[in-house]
């Protein structure tokens, strides 16, 4: 065999610039990617890697940008897909959470599970997320499994649990029982589609959990080599309610039961004072940071927020875009350019997260908050092929002069084009290969109606429809 020969590969993905996101952080125009079965073979200039291989197909060309997939750190894929808007705008913490949301939740079958996954799923794809967290939410976890199987994304999944009130009556479990719950969990979900969907220790956070579950979900996340997530501190409750039970802020307790760490990922952490931002960074914990709740909920996140000095103190911080009536798209491509704007308005300082550090966390952050960075977040050999194309031929991407700038402050999640994971194309010219989109639409219309009357939640819409 001639050693000059081409390299027979499965795929040559090809871009005016390819954004690596590699340790240098280079973009390459006129670049290339290899791909072979599921894995980058190599990146680099276009015409080196033709010269080089011998693909079976090349995709892309001069009009697309090439980025890895994003990752999305915190993302309710039931509850919420399927009764996206239904809860007014305009209701408080409390209500919002107890009144509204959990109630909805646990009126949700199982096949309605199933499609809310496949819409979020499909929501995600399309505007080139490939990798996410699930929140927990999930009740039917064989169902939804099954049905982002077929998506074809790549995401770390759970039912939550917690062990003291209040809860809705489909959720109540003792401590044993909740503990049982997560054992089970990840031994019968370690691994789907060759890893692409797998189980984590999830709970729901804030002031549900008694020390002995916080302990237990923490050591399952040790002894199975995964991670654990949860909620924290969004809005005052959580602190006001650690103070009076142990006399500690939330994360203070947390440290001091062993619960901080590398393998932690903890939603929001909005309302923190200075010890536990040092706590964070001290123990290696990751932030998803949620802007769009944030603006919705009303948290005051560009009041009292520290997400800054996080990541001035080297705390890892990713982006997440929560439950569908907290932030009612699934977009990060929108939520990173709240990212990188509102603290610079909030401390009147443009140094305050610039598009590149904005789409640090969105790809490489998430990446290691999910503990995939040798697996996914950027183009560089050895990774998984999680690959988006964007299309520079719309209005928002054009003149393209700066492509960062333009990736994070001008496109969203409509310009992508093709997507891969796993080296294979799940999304093609804007729409999802794996699935019948027509029925997917219909199934969530006719899901989510059934739903919200199941529920006995009133329809609160304000203007006079008739
Ligand atoms: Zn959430």
């Amino acid at each position: 065999m001639n050693a000059l020969a081409p390299r027979a590969i499965d795929l040559l993905i090809e871009g005016c610039q390819v954004v690596t996101m590699n340790e240098t952080r280079d973009i390459i125009r006129n670049g290339a990617v290899a791909v072979d079965g599921n894995t980058i073979l190599d990146v680099g200039k276009a015409a080196d890697l033709r010269a080089r291989y011998a693909p079976r197909r090349t995709i892309g060309g001069d009009r697309f940008v090439v980025t890895p997939g994003m990752v999305n750190t915190h993302i309710h894929i039931t509850g919420e897909p399927l009764t996206r808007g239904y809860v007014p705008d305009d209701t408080p913490f409390i209500e919002n959470v107890f009144e509204w949301l959990t109630p909805l939740y646990s009126v949700f079958r199982a096949d309605e599970e199933r499609t809310s996954g496949q819409l979020a799923a499909v929501e995600m794809l399309r505007s080139g997320t490939t990798t996410f967290l699930e929140a927990g939410t999930i009740r039917f976890l064989d169902e939804v499994i099954d049905g982002l199987v077929e998506v074809g994304i790549r995401g770390r999944v759970g039912r939550w649990v917690w062990d003291l009130p209040p809860e809705p009556s489909v959720y109540r479990q003792s401590t044993d029982q909740a503990i049982a719950h997560l054992e089970r969990q990840l031994d019968e979900h370690a691994s789907h589609a060759d890893g692409r969907i797998a189980a984590w220790s999830i709970l729901v956070g804030h002031n549900t959990c008694s020390d002995p579950l916080w302990r237990a979900a923490k050591a399952l996340a040790d002894e199975r080599g995964v991670g654990l997530s949860f909620h924290m501190s969004p809005a005052m409750l959580d602190p006001e309610s650690f103070i009076a039970e142990f006399g500690q802020r939330p994360f203070v307790h947390l440290a001091e039961i062993g619960v901080l760490d590398k393998n932690v990922a903890v939603t929001h952490a909005v309302r923190i004072d200075d010890t536990e931002l040092q706590l964070l960074a001290d123990t290696g914990t990751s932030v998803a940071h949620c802007p769009t709740t944030a603006l919705k909920v009303s948290y005051g996140i560009t009041q009292v927020g520290k997400f800054p000095e996080m990541v001035q103190r080297g705390v890892n911080v990713s982006i997440g875009t929560d439950g569908n009536n907290a932030s009612n798209y699934s977009d990060l491509m929108r939520a990173t350019y709240l990212v990188a704007g509102l603290f610079k308005d909030a401390r009147t300082d443009p140094q305050m997260f610039p598009a590149e550090k904005a789409y640090e966390m969105a790809t490489l952050g998430g990446a290691r908050t999910m503990l995939m960075q040798d697996e996914v977040g950027a183009l560089v050999p050895g990774l998984k092929a999680d690959i988006v194309l964007h299309d520079t031929d719309r209005p928002e991407w054009r003149p393209l002069l700066n492509v960062m700038n333009q990736l994070v402050w001008s496109a969203d999640g409509r310009g992508v084009h093709t997507v891969l994971v796993d080296g294979k194309v799940v999304v093609e010219d804007g729409h999802c290969t794996t699935i019948d989109e027509e029925r997917l639409w219909a199934d969530s219309q006719r899901m989510g109606e059934a739903i919200t009357a199941r529920s006995g939640l009133p329809d609160k819409a304000k203007f006079p429809i008739w």
